[in-house]
């Protein structure tokens, strides 16, 4: 199928460029655009709701880089304080006071973490965790469900959503079967899957690991009383509890889907906005497992960059921010004001497409029925997203080029962007459906 350009002359030069130097051209494969068709943009800068590209086109964005930017692109705050931070030095390898402000921003923000550790992504974030979860039970599997995602790490790539499930890669070559076979996945919101599995191998699970809203395969919204279910099952079977709030930590609230849930996991995986758009992850929790870690205990955990003082003043400064201005509340409000008038929208085209949203988080699905999980997930129309996704990019308006994403709003985003969004939205699904 014939697709409009998603690039124009200068980006389409680089990407031919980068090909010959960067397998596919891009540094994660979600940016590639190969599911919808087409190819990558390149940008020149971005800066509040927009991105411009190298070919002067100005985009109004929801991918947000994947959640980070929070406040919007290149707020003045993060800036100065990383320029602050770097005039002082770029990396020391030694304690720097920032993280001391951090882990205590942290702690204060997410109490179930009560001891952290940085790293320098969402990745080794969880696969910290997972590690440190086996080293305190002494036991090997780990639990996860499927579509959600924690990052490429190899016993996690099972099942997997975000960029693996958009290129048809739940489970990636390249894991030895050794690895997969300590992964057990079960599908979302399956309370009885899960009493199967823990009657049967509850011994040997070491952690179950979830994101608690998961945001990689669509956005999945848990069943009333799911978290205090697993924590339940969790406690009584002596597995470590993991939420993987990469995406929704400090997103959603500033606890995390834990402080919107009222659930205490024992380990919390963190990352995107934290770092405030530098590369930055987290991962924290009841300090008894915490102190498990090396220097105190047995299990290794290091990082030359983890903890470098640009990534901590920025993520200090994005969370600080957050607070002075009730970033969250801000966020809410216009959520809603999307929601409402993408309602309003379906209910004129007499199509009700399934819309899912959590705060400044949302996904449309492309089908009618309710979505519980991943299967239900995969039955949103890919071609009629195709068709959307290309109608609103060639309007202005930047969509994640793939149906399995969530899209982000942030601060910077007016009610004026919204309800123009709205608009090209409507148009969109005016050709595609
Ligand atoms: N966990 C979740 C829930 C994520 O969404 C992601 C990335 O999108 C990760 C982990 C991995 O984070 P990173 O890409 O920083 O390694």
């Amino acid at each position: 199928m014939s697709q409009p350009s998603t690039q124009g002359p200068k980006s389409a030069d680089l990407f031919t460029q980068a090909k010959t130097l960067i397998p596919g051209g891009v540094n994660s494969p979600v940016r590639a655009f190969r599911s919808v068709g087409g190819n990558p943009f390149f940008v020149d800068r971005a800066k509040g709701s927009r991105v411009w590209d190298v070919d002067g086109r100005e985009l109004l964005d929801y991918v947000g880089t994947w959640g980070p930017a929070i406040l919007g692109h290149a707020p003045d705050v993060v800036v100065d304080a990383v320029r602050t931070a770097a005039a002082n030095g770029v990396s020391f390898g030694i304690p720097n006071p920032y993280e001391v402000e951090i882990a205590e921003l942290i702690r204060d923000w997410v109490p179930s973490v009560e001891k952290v550790r940085m790293v320098n992504s969402g990745t080794e974030a969880t696969m910290s965790a997972i590690r440190l979860a086996r080293g305190y039970t002494g036991r090997s599997k780990v639990v996860k469900f499927d579509g959600c995602y924690h990052g490429h790490v190899d016993s996690l790539l099972v099942a997997a959503g975000s960029g693996a499930l958009t290129q048809g890669t739940p489970d990636s070559a390249g894991v030895p079967a050794g690895f997969a076979a300590e992964t057990i996945v079960v599908p979302f919101n399956d309370r009885e899957a899960l009493e199967r599995v823990f009657a049967e191998q509850g011994e040997d699970i070491a952690a179950l690991i979830l994101e608690p809203i998961p945001a990689n395969a669509g956005l999945i919204l848990p069943d009333e009383g799911f978290h205090a279910f697993l924590r339940e099952l969790t406690t009584k079977n002596g597995t470590v509890l993991i939420f993987d709030e990469v995406m929704t930590g400090f997103r959603v609230a500033k606890g995390g889907v834990q402080e919107l849930v009222g659930i205490t996991p024992d380990l919390t995986a963190m990352g995107k906005v934290i770092g405030g758009g530098l590369p930055v992850g987290a991962f924290g929790g009841r300090a008894e497992i915490m102190d498990c870690l090396a220097p105190l205990g047995p299990v290794y955990q290091a990082g030359t960059l983890s903890g470098n003082p640009l990534a901590m003043a920025a993520g200090l400064a994005q969370l600080r921010e957050m607070e002075r201005i009730d970033g969250y509340a801000h966020l809410e409000k216009l959520g809603a004001r999307l929601e409402a008038g993408l309602r309003g929208i379906l209910a004129d085209i007499g199509r009700p497409l399934t819309l899912h949203r959590v705060g400044s988080m949302f996904c449309l699905f492309f089908n009618e029925k309710p979505v519980r999980n991943l299967q239900d997930s995969m039955a949103s129309d890919g071609a009629v997203f195709n068709t959307f996704f290309h109608s609103t990019l060639a309007d202005g308006v930047y969509f994640a080029p793939s149906a399995y994403e969530t899209g982000f709003i942030s601060c910077a985003h007016s009610e004026a962007d919204i309800d123009h969004t709205l608009e090209v939205v409507e148009a969109g699904l005016r050709k595609a459906l």
